[in-house]
């Protein structure tokens, strides 16, 4: 049985970890559009605050770890298109080149997208003015990048998903300072 979970985060790694443990002669795949596999995402308003220090402790488990399981992750991989009837889903890989993977079961954990609200002209705005979304590791350290560039200038938070990760996250981004700007420009993002 080969099981092909999409997403690597909370929903896609659970279903991954669960087909071997029931079964551990089950093929699994795990196709995951970033490189970032089985992250908390709850922790990030930790590592922009600093108390966190380094992004990788955001990690649950090492790509080593979870390749330890058995499963096999697919980093850098988007899923493009599903065909139900052939069960297959068309993948672009890490080189833009795309290709099939047959499945018998298939899992779709590929999550939420962010909201923008309808504020008029915010949909004009991104990352090069200063306006972020935060969902992936990604948006984490394109944000944690205009944070340490633009040192304490003023910022607004727009919420998030819940009132609870606006509030926590507004109040970390304060706590954390100019005082993780060297520090983090010091840890390079090699993984
Ligand atoms: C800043 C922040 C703080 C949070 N804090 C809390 C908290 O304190 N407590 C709490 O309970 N919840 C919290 N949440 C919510 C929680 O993180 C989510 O509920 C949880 O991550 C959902 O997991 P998921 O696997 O469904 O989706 P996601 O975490 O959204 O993961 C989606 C996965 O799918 C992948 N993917 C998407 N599209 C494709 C594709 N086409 N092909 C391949 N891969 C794809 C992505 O790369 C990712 O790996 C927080 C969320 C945020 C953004």
């Amino acid at each position: 049985m080969h099981l092909v979970a999409i997403g690597g985060s909370d929903a896609g790694i659970s279903a991954a970890l669960r087909s071997r443990e029931f079964d551990p002669t089950s093929d699994v795949t795990v196709v995951v559009a970033d490189a970032y596999p089985n992250f908390s995402i709850c922790g990030i308003p930790y590592y922009i605050s600093g108390e966190v220090t380094h992004w990788r402790d955001l990690a649950h488990r090492t790509h080593a770890d979870l390749q330890a399981t058995g499963m096999r992750p697919r980093l850098d991989t988007l899923a493009a298109d599903i065909n139900v009837p052939g069960q297959r889903v068309a993948l672009r890989g890490p080189d833009h080149a795309q290709s099939w993977l047959d499945y018998d079961e298939l899992v779709v954990g590929t999550g939420a997208v962010p909201v923008r609200p309808p504020i008029e002209g915010l949909q004009h705005l991104g990352i090069k003015d200063g306006v972020h979304l935060l969902h992936s590791m990604g948006d984490t350290f394109a944000l944690t990048t205009t944070l340490d560039e633009d040192g304490c200038r003023t910022r607004q938070m727009l919420g998030d998903q819940t009132p609870k990760v606006g509030h926590e996250l507004r109040r970390k981004t304060l706590r954390r300072r100019c005082r993780h700007r060297s520090d983090r420009a010091a840890r390079a993002r090699a993984w």
